[in-house]
């Protein structure tokens, strides 16, 4: 088998040589001027950035422009990642979890809920009408009955036959692949300069019951700070948890790394992680001033970005080759 340290000694490492990747890195900074409003979010989102930015030209905070933006993929019964359609865990239920930030650092978050399609709305509710940031389980569903959340079946068709297939081999080890990986994470700034972010995922597929990823952990999967920026993850939530990869990324920004070194610099973390070699992890992060970065530890990894320019899906480099 191969080890952590045969793996990087074969040369699998592609961005480590300073000339390719700033080669590589270059393909994914702004083509004109940053600057904002804008939206940005993981993997091919179009509908979702494109109806957050919608909010923002009407005149929307980025707090509602996020919002709106995750709920398109939560809706939408052919995303396997998020909400409604989302595959379940190993007893085919469909668990949910979510996070909203503001760009004063409040946060709500839900962990665990079943049976409400709009995870990150719930999320909202608890960052606005309790005095928590995350609720759980049960917990988190009474709270969205009692706030008028609609309770319904999540498991849609396909998703359920995609769950029979994979139990004729039950294998324990979460199925990790990039085509599974689509946990909406998304990040706004408004016309006056103010940063939100929200993130919403099914989370990895045929999890075990109970499994919590990292979307939903404030500086994991999604932090925001309005004096900073903005970043958020998607991927393998275990080792963005043992890294908190959103927060790094905004700490990073902070002490004056623009976006996409941050972006890169915790993508490189991530390979002291175990198993490094067989896992994917994607970031995204925006600074204040509406400059954008992307970067994942495997190829195949996209941003979606709005700005005034228009819509922009671009391929985010990658630290390893393959
Ligand atoms: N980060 C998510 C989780 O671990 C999964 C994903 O991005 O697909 O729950």
């Amino acid at each position: 088998m191969q080890t952590r340290r045969s793996f990087l000694a074969s040369g699998v490492v592609a961005g480590l040589s300073a000339g390719s990747l700033s080669k590589s890195l270059s393909a994914v900074q702004p083509r004109g001027k940053a600057g904002f409003p804008c939206v940005l979010a993981t993997w091919k989102n179009r509908k979702a950035v494109e109806a957050a930015w919608e909010v923002l030209q009407m005149g929307g905070s980025a707090l509602d422009a996020v919002e709106a933006g995750a709920r398109v993929p939560e809706a939408d019964p052919d995303d396997s990642s998020v909400g409604y359609g989302g595959l379940p865990d190993r007893e085919g239920k469909v668990t949910l979890d979510a996070c909203i930030m503001d760009s004063q650092g409040n946060a709500g978050s839900v962990v665990f809920l079943e049976g409400i399609k709009h995870a990150v709305s719930v999320a909202r509710r608890v960052m606005e009408h309790t005095p928590h940031v995350i609720l759980a389980g049960e917990g988190a569903l009474q709270f969205a009955i009692q706030q008028g959340f609609k309770q319904e079946e999540l498991l849609t068709p396909s998703a359920r036959e995609a769950w029979e297939r994979w139990k004729v081999e039950s294998r324990y080890q979460p199925v990790i692949n990039q085509e599974r990986h689509d946990t909406i994470g998304i990040l706004a700034i408004d016309r006056d300069g103010v940063v939100a972010g929200a993130c919403s995922t099914s989370g990895l597929a045929f999890k075990m019951r109970g499994r919590v990823g990292d979307s939903p952990i404030v500086g994991a999967g999604l932090y925001v700070d309005g004096e900073v920026g903005a970043a958020t993850a998607t991927g393998l939530g275990e080792a963005v948890l043992k890294k908190m990869g959103a927060f790094s990324i905004v700490e990073m920004m902070r002490q004056g790394m623009g976006p996409q070194k941050a972006c890169l610099e915790a993508v490189r973390r991530l390979l002291s992680v175990r198993a490094a070699e067989a896992f994917q992890v994607g970031y995204v992060a925006v600074d204040r001033r509406g400059r954008t970065g992307a970067c994942s530890l495997r190829p195949g990894f996209q941003a979606s970005r709005m700005w005034t320019s228009g819509f922009e899906l671009q391929d985010a480099p990658s630290l390893l080759s393959r």
